[in-house]
């Protein structure tokens, strides 16, 4: 192990929260982190942080770390601390188990955008290539799989066109279910910027049910209906056409299937679009003339679009608007998807979601199967030729008991999933657990038969990818406490135990990124000139096919990624929410972030600062909503839907639309049991990306005379 540093030292690195994937410097002396700064060289952040990023120090100190493996006994049903080695033995003996038993399907992977590339790609190669199931998702699914499957089916890749410095030059902003204010607020402050420097010219329009912070930018403020975007959109291109401002040439060299998405808009004018989504037809035609009549529009969104069971609908509406404007593939417009997390696109460049294989490879494809074994030197028939479960999917398959076995990396699904109750039962039904994560306890390692102590940030040198494809090296700036360990390394311990040790013996991390970039060669994600010798000179943006090659701000300028070279526009029309409001259960909530959190705050609760500016969860709702049900400003409520309940306290606020109410997600079990906002979520799946519909969900609000009063 190496000397703790005696004197202070500043470290370049990159923050583990959200997808901006700021560039950090971090002062370390005494094997402490001190102070966290912003790194003005990284190209994505110029030395802008966050709250988030700035009160990271005390998350790395010892408290509520998990620093030793742990196996819970069978007589006590406690946990005892027991050495890494054992605790991985006896889980890799009951995987071993319960394959031979039941098949390989009867196990699964359950992964998380916090863990780093080379984390990552060891999770695929031992799952897919080595375990022969493809029962491997990640959070990610819950975050980012509408943009992905939008991308795909539109451009042929999962990769948005441009980058942050679209930002610099763009004169409308259509920032659609998004509050970046809270959620990305260093791209946030840029778009401010820009308003800044061209404020005569430069347009911000917002759609989002509630008037959050970044509408405090906002020259327009869209608050449609949840769940009507589809229908908004369509609207705003039906203006576009009608007003000939679609931008033919383009639509005519680089594009098809434009005259089925005309027929589609056709009868979504304004005032059809007003019934459906509460906005008035005026304020439609009046952002739609706004985005339509520049050629520097860029849009950006994130969870309020992509959480939906119909959310690649709501991608395809956003893409056609891109792409009939002809506002993509070229400098300071474009669409540009925002990633919740900070390493879910390496999830996605080394395949350890269903269905994919590094390389952004598909299962299915023969040819990729084949390159792939021959990479990994496994036979082909090892590797899985049916897609697996998707996230809520292997949940449901521990409650039926088809999964029989669930091994959980860097995250805390007995949180954060929908429909909580029912994902605990699963949990609760496994034959076995296994959480390997940073901190202890959480509610996932309350439900674990074993817990194996994970490495956090700045205690392990790793890789990242933010969401405008930019790499950056996250480095070791301090030991980890007690017996933790890289996620990878524990996975190669594991995969030792079963036998393929040989095949995970990398001595660093950069071995790993060695094996994994060769892999990209070529692909729709060709990182092969990417080293971590080259990102200790700083970040890189794929496609980078060499090690000369300087990396690629943009995609698409001459062809797009589809067999034909073209995007394809894709008719789309709005479908009704999965679970509509009724008379028993007349309200919609809404969820999300805050900005002084992260998750379900496994890192964040360490921080007093963060937890001071947020320190419980406030249930939001329209004054004529409280009125109706007697709740008051600052009072207590019980907020029900068909599957459970939340007490919260209540902030009557005319800043969300009638009939919508909002919870942040970030409270959980561990701090009463009805604070958690997916106690009332459900688990309706988009039918292409398979990600939940998390942003609408029916419930009731009952008055509450103090918190005890509830449920
Ligand atoms: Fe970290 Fe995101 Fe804040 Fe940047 S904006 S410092 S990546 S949490």
């Amino acid at each position: 192990m190496d000397e703790p540093l005696a004197s202070e030292t500043s470290i370049r690195t990159g923050c583990p929260y959200c997808g901006v994937g700021c560039g950090l410097s971090v002062s370390v002396a005494g094997g402490r982190v001190l102070k966290v700064r912003g790194d003005r060289e990284h190209r994505s952040s110029r030395g802008e942080v966050c709250m988030k990023a700035a009160a990271l120090p005390p998350t790395v100190a010892r408290e509520g770390r998990a620093d030793r493996a742990r196996i819970r006994t069978r007589a006590s049903g406690r946990f005892a601390e027991t050495s890494v080695a054992t605790a991985v033995a006896r889980a890799a003996a009951e995987l071993r188990r319960i394959v031979n038993a039941h098949g390989p399907d009867a196990i699964a992977f359950y992964g998380s955008g916090h863990l780093s590339t080379e984390d990552y790609y060891t999770l695929a190669k031992l799952v897919k290539g080595f375990l022969g199931t493809d029962n491997l998702d990640t959070n990610s699914r819950l975050c980012m799989a509408s943009a992905v499957a939008g991308y795909k089916r539109a451009f042929g890749a999962d990769a948005p066109p441009g980058s942050y410095a679209d930002i610099d030059e763009a004169e409308v902003f259509l920032i659609v279910g998004a509050n970046l204010a809270d959620c990305h607020p260093v791209l946030f402050r840029r778009v401010a910027k820009r308003l800044d420097a061209a404020p005569e010219t430069v347009r911000v329009i917002v759609v989002d049910p509630r008037r959050t912070e970044t509408c405090d930018i906002a020259h327009s403020h869209l608050s449609l209906r949840p769940g009507t975007d589809v229908a908004l959109l369509n609207a705003m291109l039906h203006i576009a056409i009608r007003e000939g401002h679609v931008d033919k040439p383009f639509l005519e060299r680089r594009t098809e299937g434009f005259a089925a998405v005309r027929d589609a808009v056709e009868s979504w004018t304004p005032e059809v679009a007003e019934e459906l989504c509460g906005v008035p037809s005026a304020a439609i035609v009046d952002a739609a003339r706004t985005f339509a009549r520049s050629r520097k529009a860029v849009v950006l969104w994130a969870m309020g679009a992509n959480q939906s069971s119909h959310g690649t609908a709501k991608n395809a509406a956003i893409l056609n608007l891109c792409l009939a404007t002809g506002n993509v593939g070229r400098p300071g417009c474009g669409p540009l998807s925002l990633t919740g997390q900070p390493n879910a696109m390496g999830g996605r460049e080394v395949g350890a979601l269903a269905g994919l294989l590094p390389g952004h490879r598909s299962l299915s494809d023969a040819n990729d199967r084949n390159t792939v074994a021959k990479h990994w030197k496994v036979p082909v028939e090892r590797l899985p030729e049916r897609p697996g479960r998707t996230a809520t999917e292997i949940f449901a398959g521990l409650e039926d008991g088809s999964v029989r076995a669930i091994w959980i990396l860097a995250t805390n699904p007995a949180a954060s999933l929908p429909d909580l109750e029912r994902a605990r039962r699963g949990l609760r039904r496994a034959e076995l657990v296994v959480v390997q994560d940073a901190f202890f306890p959480t509610d996932t390692t309350d439900l674990a038969h074993v817990v194996l102590p994970a490495a956090a940030w700045a205690e392990k040198d790793c890789v990242m990818t933010n969401s405008e494809r930019v790499v950056t090296l996250h480095r070791k700036a301090v030991e980890p406490p007690g017996h933790a360990l890289p996620d990878w390394r524990l996975l190669a311990l594991l995969a030792h135990e079963l036998g393929f040790g040989a095949s995970f013996a990398w001595p660093s991390a950069a071995e790993i990124f060695d094996e994994f970039r060769t892999l990209t060669a070529g692909t729709t994600c060709d990182l092969s000139g990417v080293t971590h010798a080259r990102l200790a000179s700083g970040p890189l943006q794929w496609p980078c096919p060499s090690g000369e090659h300087p990396g690629s701000e943009r995609r698409y300028e001459v062809r797009f990624a589809t067999a034909s070279g073209r995007a394809r526009l894709e008719a789309v029309q709005p479908h009704p929410p999965a679970e509509p409001t009724s008379h028993e259960f007349p309200l919609v909530l809404t969820t999300g972030r805050l900005g002084p959190h992260w998750h379900t705050r496994t890192r964040t609760r360490w921080s007093r600062n963060l937890e001071n500016r947020a320190p419980e969860p406030i249930l939001e709702m329209h004054a004529s909503d409280a009125r109706r049900v007697g709740v008051v400003d600052g009072g207590f409520a019980e907020i029900r839907s068909r599957r459970g309940e939340v007490v919260a306290q209540v902030r009557v606020t005319s800043e969300i639309s009638p009939g919508t109410v909002f919870l942040p997600f970030h409270w959980t079990r561990l701090d009463g049991p009805e604070k958690s906002a997916n106690n009332l979520t459900h688990a309706a799946l988009d039918p292409i990306s398979k990600q939940p519909e998390l942003k609408h969900c029916a419930v009731r609000v009952r008055a509450l005379r103090s918190p005890e009063d509830g449920a």
